[in-house]
């Protein structure tokens, strides 16, 4: 069994609370980029992630803090604060492991990404894009039955879940596919939820985890850190 996590955004404390939710039989977890940017403690999370030796991706927030020639006007004020400010709270070893990330990884039964199969920094956001990376992953990965990817910090699933979803938040792989998953956002939920997602699988079937955490520590953490107001307030909104 594997877990699939995403979207850590520097968020200590949503990190901890999932990874003592991580069942004791997951033997590895495999993380989809954006270990930090936006929470207060980048430094500690990437820690966290090297040394329980996560195989993990370059998310785009990893690399814009890390590669110095990043053009941030494609980032927002607020983004882009956050980056400036991530880069003088990450340790150099740290810095070097996010910029040497790949920014794709295959298993035998699933392939990782942070935007698309297409594009590392592709948002997927509709049926179209679904639909498009879906054919994509088809005609490219004809054996992948699964292919994880995170950047946009909404949990979905596509081919939409009709049929597919059993027991609540189950997606059943022997019916049909291959399927697009996003696991949610671990650090900075953006679709209404405040809790922290993830999932677990087996290759037969994939479940969603959702993890509370203590909310009202992060932001103050980032309160005191000098990043943007809007950083802390948005964890209690999900958005
Ligand atoms: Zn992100």
């Amino acid at each position: 069994m594997y877990a699939v996590i995403s979207d850590i955004h520097g968020n200590l404390e949503a990190l901890e609370a999932v990874l003592d939710d991580v069942p004791e039989d997951v033997e590895t977890i495999f993380c989809l980029g954006d270990v930090i940017g936006y929470g207060a403690n980048p430094d500690e999370c990437c820690d966290i992630v090297r040394s329980l030796g996560m195989p993990t991706i370059s998310g785009n927030h990893d690399l814009a803090v890390t590669d110095l020639d990043t053009d941030l006007n494609w980032f927002n004020p607020t983004a882009a604060a956050a980056v400036l400010w991530t880069r003088k709270h990450l340790g150099e070893e740290n810095a070097e492991f996010l910029r040497t990330r790949p920014r794709m990884m295959r298993t035998g039964e699933a392939l990782f990404v942070h935007g698309s199969v297409r594009d590392p920094d592709e948002y997927i956001i509709n049926k179209i894009s679904a639909q498009d990376n879906l054919a994509m992953l088809k005609n490219e990965y004809p054996d992948v039955p699964i292919c994880y990817f995170g950047h946009t910090h909404v949990k979905a699933v596509a081919p939409s879940p009709n049929g597919a979803m059993s027991g609540g938040h189950t997606l059943d792989l022997h019916s049909g596919g291959p399927y697009l998953v996003n696991p949610g956002s671990v650090g900075q939920p953006r679709d209404g939820d405040t809790f922290a997602s993830y999932v677990i699988a087996d290759g037969k079937s994939v479940l969603y985890r959702f993890v509370e955490y203590d909310i009202r520590k992060a932001q103050a953490k980032i309160r005191a850190a000098g990043l943007p107001d809007m950083l802390a307030d948005r964890l209690a909104i999900g958005r």
